[in-house]
């Protein structure tokens, strides 16, 4: 409250201009930070600019369509985009200075000529790799690349995956994508038919010959990157029956009681993982398993390399340290694995952009509380970072929430005490001193006006069809409405 006092009496005295503030990126983390900040300053006005013409990152392009109830933040954000102090300026690539001409981007050297500060949320675009021979084969591919398949990124929608090849699919890694990706390629046609899953990926789905996902993870049941929730939906998809190797995960968890007992959210989920499904393996004609302490080190092929026919393992064993603490490490022993298809789920990547220092070791933005550090770990002026792109690809929305209100926080910090911001000397005009360089390269920024209608049209189009919203997976088309 005293803070807020303090903001508003700073605010007052700068009442000739507001303060400008730029988020790059509107996913949670650009929303969030935001919120808080519209909460906290009076005189500040907010660009909220995106790459794509459509708001609102993972929550529509991550999150899985069978779980609808998660996109209600997306009411937040738009009561969040009902405060006149706040604009979205979709369509809008923040890039490389070199490429900003030719490109139709907006570099960050010419954004700071027109705000007092940035907040770079512009989260993990990419996902890491195995880094074993053969990856890039077909029928190899990125969780990522099937999420953002299904659920209608721009440029995924050619996507070639062999779902009507092969009965067999196997996802590397443990953690949630991986079990999203699993629920979707066994989930029944007709439940998926309700949601917001694309057209194009519900033509496909319903034709694939997918029967089994084993899911993959280098180290034990204990230390799985899955949570409750998601367990227990995958445990009771209807008609699909889970295989492991069930007295081994019982033995592994009775040794593990004594510090179980103290982690109250492991040992439910361990619960949830020792009674397994109802569903009998000889009624089910689908079945998904938990395989543990294996890492890929080969993906099999045909004698042309041109498909995936399985994966050659290595067989681990844990060490140094309970729980989390584990490392696997390999035995020299190898076992090869037939499948027709290979989702590689070990998480998202973030990448640098040109302007804004980065960690690539961390694959982050070095920063404390949100406010971004150089090389020397000097803070820089008027730059801050939120989101996934402050503190790596992991946590859910509201992790993601209240590292964004860190960062909101830090910044009302630095106006209270007057410390520097980015060209302190300049006078600030925000995306209006931008329009110039919009307007020469072809730029066409989408509003969040016009973000509702295209967003109208996507649920006009969804109605016919029975499900919530169909959505454009075009820029074009997204674009398209708005003439
Ligand atoms: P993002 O949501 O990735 O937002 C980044 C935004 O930046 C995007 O809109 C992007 O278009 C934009 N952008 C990128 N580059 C540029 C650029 N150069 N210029 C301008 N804009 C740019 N959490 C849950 O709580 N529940 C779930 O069910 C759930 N499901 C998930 C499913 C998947 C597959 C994934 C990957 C994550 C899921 N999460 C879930 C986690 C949640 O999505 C994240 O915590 C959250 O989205 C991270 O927010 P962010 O704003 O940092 O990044
Ligand atoms: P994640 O939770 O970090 O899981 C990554 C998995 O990949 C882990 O099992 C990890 O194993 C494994 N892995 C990493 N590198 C590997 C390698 N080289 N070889 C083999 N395995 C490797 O990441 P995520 O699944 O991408 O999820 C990202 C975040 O989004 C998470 O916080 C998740 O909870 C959230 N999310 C939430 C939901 C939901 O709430 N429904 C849905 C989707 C995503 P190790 O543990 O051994 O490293």
């Amino acid at each position: 409250m005293v803070l807020r006092r303090c903001i508003r009496a700073f605010s007052s005295a700068a009442a000739t201009r507001p303060f400008r503030l730029a988020v790059v990126g509107s996913g949670p983390a650009g929303f969030y930070t935001t919120h808080r900040l519209l909460k906290e300053v009076d005189h500040v006005k907010i660009d909220v600019y995106d790459s794509l013409p459509v708001p609102h990152g993972l929550v529509r392009f991550g999150v899985a369509p069978d779980h609808p109830e998660v996109k209600n933040v997306m009411t937040t954000f738009d009561r969040v985009a009902e405060d006149d102090r706040f604009r979205f300026l979709g369509n809008v690539n923040i890039g490389p200075s070199s490429e900003s001409a030719e490109k139709g981007t907006v570099s960050v050297q010419e954004l700071k000529q027109h705000y007092d500060a940035i907040v770079f949320s512009y989260g993990a675009s990419e996902d890491r790799h195995l880094g074993v021979p053969n990856e890039e084969v077909y029928g190899v591919e990125s969780a990522r690349a099937f999420v953002a398949w299904y659920n209608g990124l721009p440029q995924f929608d050619n996507l070639k995956l062999p779902l009507d090849e092969t009965d067999t699919a196997v996802v590397i890694g443990q953690g949630n994508v991986a079990l999203d990706v699993a629920r979707v390629l066994l989930s029944p046609i007709d439940t998926l038919r309700k949601t917001d899953i694309t057209e194009y990926a519900l033509e496909t789905l319903s034709k694939s010959k997918i029967r089994h996902v084993h899911v993959v993870g280098r180290r034990g049941p204990l230390q799985a990157a899955f949570t409750s929730k998601e367990l227990r939906e995958q445990m009771n998809l209807p008609n699909v029956a889970f295989k492991a190797d069930k007295e081994w995960i019982k033995s592994e968890i009775e040794a593990a009681q004594p510090l179980l007992s103290k982690n109250r959210p492991l040992k439910r989920m361990m619960g949830i993982l020792e009674k397994g499904s109802t569903v009998s393996t000889t009624s089910a004609d689908r079945s998904w398993s938990l395989e543990f302490l294996r890492s890929p080190v080969e993906i099999l092929t045909d004698t042309n390399r041109t498909r995936v026919q399985g994966i050659r393992y290595e067989l681990n064993q844990l060490t140094g340290g309970p729980l989390g603490a584990a490392k696997a490490i390999g035995t020299g022993q190898f076992e090869d694995r037939a499948c027709g298809l290979v989702l590689r789920s070990i998480g998202y990547k973030s990448l640098p952009l040109d302007g804004v220092p980065f960690d690539s070791r961390q694959g982050l933005v070095p920063n404390r509380y949100g406010k971004i550090l150089d090389s020397e770990g000097q803070e820089v002026p008027g730059m801050y970072t939120a989101g996934w792109l402050k503190r790596g690809p992991t946590g859910v929305i509201v992790s993601t929430m209240t590292d964004a209100y860190e960062t909101a926080d830090t910044i009302v910090e630095d106006i209270k005490e007057a410390r520097p911001m980015l060209n302190d000397d300049l006078d600030k005009d925000g995306a209006d001193g931008l329009k110039g360089i919009f307007k020469s390269r072809g730029i066409r920024p989408v509003s969040y006006v016009d973000w509702k209608r295209i967003e109208a049209a996507e649920f006009a189009a969804g109605e016919k069809l029975g499900k919530p919203r169909e959505k454009f997976t075009k820029v074009e088309d997204m674009l398209a409405v708005l003439q």
